[in-house]
């Protein structure tokens, strides 16, 4: 029993450290930091997004002006065009030519027009992103600094809370290496699947699971030194 009475207080201390060390996690400063590095993380990638977004309509933006720009220049010839036609005789004149080219000139026209509606909504949409491009960009750089000042908070909250981890840490090494190497072996392999792996056995039950004991089981834990598991659980049984 002197062994079991070993490991279970190491499992004190064990316990002792990790609740301490959860402790140490799980201040709201560092939920804070956790919370704040995934909005972190939403704001680059529709950062990215909005920036790609902006390259596009700044392409699209350029196509349209270049486009309005032939029209401008179509317009120009077809105006000089019918220039020359007026210095003509009227006796010589084509009136089916003539025709066409006012007909040409009045759809070019007509065309402009619609590039000049087309090139302002581009515009605008183009302008709505680089203001909420600016926007998020406000954004990342306020969360940015928050993040700064929260992580300084969080490391002072660490460097306050790291002597008693010390402490703890070295009662738990101390109290691990007073324990029998293979039950500390099984310890640790129970203890990946079970918390608490050692649990005391009162009125013939595991204490871990409330599971009575087989008769035969109690019998030979209270004569001999074998180290019996909870049928149920798993749980190493104490008996103190
Ligand atoms: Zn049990």
């Amino acid at each position: 029993m002197e062994k079991l009475a070993l490991l279970y207080e190491y499992q004190q201390a064990d316990a002792e450290l990790e609740a301490y060390e959860k402790k140490l996690k799980n201040t709201a400063t560092r939920k804070q930091l956790i919370k704040l590095q995934s909005y972190l993380k939403k704001q680059q990638e529709a950062l990215r997004d909005m920036e790609n977004k902006a390259l596009v309509e700044q392409n699209g933006l350029s196509e349209v002006e270049a486009q309005y720009d032939r029209m401008i220049e179509l317009l120009n010839k077809k105006h000089k065009d019918i220039g020359e036609y007026e210095k003509m005789d009227p006796e010589e004149l084509d009136y089916n030519v003539v025709k066409d080219l006012v007909h040409e000139y009045e759809t070019t026209y007509e065309n402009i027009v619609k590039q000049k509606r087309r090139a302002v909504i581009v515009q605008k949409n183009a302008e709505q992103t680089a203001a909420k491009l600016k926007d998020i960009l406000v954004h990342v750089s306020q969360a940015q600094k928050d993040f700064a000042t929260l992580k300084k908070k969080h490391e002072e909250e660490l460097r306050a809370g790291a002597e008693e981890l010390d402490k703890l840490r070295k009662a738990a090494e101390l109290a691990a290496s007073k324990v029998d190497a293979e039950l500390l072996k099984k310890y640790k392999r129970i203890k990946k699947n079970t918390p608490m792996p050692v649990t005391l056995l009162q009125g013939g039950r595991c204490m871990g699971c409330n599971m009575e004991l087989p008769s035969r089981d109690l019998a030979n834990i209270k004569k001999t030194d074998t180290i019996i598991e909870c049928e149920n659980c798993g749980r190493i049984l104490y008996l103190q």
